[in-house]
């Protein structure tokens, strides 16, 4: 439940565990049995008793609108391109993938916990999460309404999209707290980290994590890329003989390190392809020989660009943090398996206080070379983001099932700005690499991104907005919301207090 360890760092798995004999066979399970033979590889059953976790993982992927839960498009047979669409989920973005999973986990160690408890000795949770817009509405719809657990989200004001602002504020269940942050969505990260590091809160209240800091995120993730892979291997025109890769739209990196344990697991991924838009320190550790930097060499640039894709919006990618460690360890010269532990340990933190007090740092030829054999990266600007909305739109008719991102006048195919980052990308990626498949991951649907989707394609023959609105979204905007404005200056202690007065005000109002 736990985002941060008390000594700053991140959770990883002690190990990473390896596929068993005749994995191949999951390709015809459903995403549900997958899902479970995946997770039972990291969480034993002395943990969460076999029947329990596969009833969590039913009532997670329950509330998805498509049968395959996240379905693999066909979008350019010629390119042997194509395209996972992981928004099926109540928000339309792929965090649902992880958030109804983990919503649900919260609620069944909780009441694990609070049986035949009572009262004062119930145990509650107290979620506090930031959002630039996709994380928050998520965690809202994966915790709504639990039991013995309220969910606090920050956001900067005025900063996400209308719809994902509304998406987070009309959803009016007690439980739910909105805050607006004014500043920035560092600003509402650095909040939320000083809260998970505050011993005055932690000693009053039980504080849970939703960003992707939180493992069993990133757990929950994997199962797509195996979903996909199968998908893949069944469709009609599949070869054998040709490689795979996979592109993952990045920001905090929590989407693509799932990928990279199924790698790990064994998986047969070629490469896994990082597309960065202009906030580019993934891309830039790769093309600058390693150097993960807060501001590009040699320039004056400061702090996060404004781009068409916010929810990649980021300074720095927490999760590389996890990466690291593993390819330190994978590296490290010792014979015994502890010592190169506590050698990676070392490193990490080394590296990451270099992060913090020089704003960066740069780890060795073996660190960067290890990475390179599992990543390759390529940076989308914001007019190459416009423009691929724009030639997706009109060159790409996938006929291979419905899906409600195609426009029904022409039956061009309407990609959000995230996931055309990852289209432009996997375009580099295949000149690069002709005889491969791409699989780009699709993080978002178009209506949450209306602005950018509309620049692109206000112009285009056919092109009806409206169309293509999910049914939740019609009324949106009208409906009523409820959200705290967090005075300007009132700092994380303002914050805290906030949260402390609204825990017992929902606590009271059960009573
Ligand atoms: C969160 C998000 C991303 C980035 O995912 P990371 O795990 O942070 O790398 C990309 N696209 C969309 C739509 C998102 O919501």
């Amino acid at each position: 439940m736990k985002g941060l360890a008390s000594d700053g760092g991140l959770f990883i798995p002690e190990e990473v565990p390896s596929l068993p004999q005749g994995w191949e066979s999951w390709a015809d399970i459903s995403f549900e049995e997958l899902a479970f033979n995946i997770m039972s590889l990291f969480v034993s059953p002395e943990e969460v008793p076999a029947d329990d976790l596969k009833d969590i993982i039913k009532r997670s992927y329950s509330t998805f609108d498509h049968p395959e839960r996240t379905p693999l498009v066909e979008l350019d047979p010629k390119q042997n391109l194509y395209l996972l669409e992981l928004w099926h989920g109540p928000t339309r973005a792929f965090k649902d993938v992880a958030l109804q999973f983990l919503g649900n986990l919260f609620e069944y160690f909780l009441k694990r916990e609070n049986e035949g408890k009572v009262g004062k000795d119930r145990h509650h949770l107290t979620v506090v999460g930031a959002t630039s817009g996709d994380t928050g509405s998520a965690a809202i719809y994966g915790l709504r309404n639990k039991k013995d657990t309220s969910v606090f989200i920050l956001f900067p004001n005025g900063k996400v999209s209308p719809i994902q602002e509304k998406q987070m504020t009309t959803v009016l269940d007690a439980n739910v707290h909105n805050l607006t942050v004014e500043g920035s969505f560092d600003d509402c990260q650095d909040i939320v980290k000083a809260l998970f590091a505050d011993p005055d809160i932690n000693s009053t209240h039980s504080l849970g994590a939703v960003n992707s800091i939180n493992w069993a995120r990133i757990l929950a993730q994997i199962t797509y890329y195996f979903y996909s892979y199968f998908s893949l291997t069944k469709s009609a025109n599949y070869n054998k003989d040709k490689k795979v890769n996979v592109v993952v739209p990045s920001g905090n990196f929590g989407d693509i390190l799932a990928g990279y344990f199924a790698k790990r697991l064994g998986l047969p991924v070629e490469k896994l392809v990082i597309a960065t838009n202009e906030n580019d320190i993934l891309d830039r550790f790769f093309r600058s020989g390693g150097h993960y930097t807060k501001k590009a060499l040699n320039t004056t640039d400061e702090g996060v660009k404004e781009t068409h894709s916010p929810a990649m919006d980021i300074l720095v990618s927490s999760n590389f943090e996890r990466l690291l460690w593993f390819l330190a360890f994978q590296t490290d010269r010792a014979n015994a398996v502890s010592e190169r532990r506590q050698h990676a340990c070392e490193n990490v933190t080394t590296w990451l206080n270099d992060l913090k007090s020089k704003g960066g740092f740069q780890v060795p030829p073996a660190v960067l070379e290890a990475a390179m054999a599992d990543f390759s990266s390529h940076r989308v600007s914001n007019d190459e983001t416009i423009a691929t909305i724009r030639s997706v739109y009109k060159t790409c008719f996938p006929n291979n099932g419905p899906s409600s991102s195609k426009s029904t006048k022409t039956g061009g195919y309407i990609v959000d700005p995230h996931t055309a980052v990852g289209v432009a990308a996997s375009q580099r990626s295949i000149q690069e690499h002709p005889d491969s498949y791409h699989i780009s991951l699709s993080t978002a649907h178009p209506a949450k991104f209306a602005g950018s989707v509309d620049l692109a394609l206000r112009s285009e023959d056919g092109y009806v907005f409206d169309e293509i609105l999910p049914k939740e979204f019609i009324g949106l905007m009208e409906r009523e919301s409820r959200v705290t404005p967090v005075p300007a200056g009132a700092g994380w202690e303002g914050v805290r207090e906030i949260v402390k007065a609204e825990v017992e005000q929902e606590l009271q109002g059960q009573r």
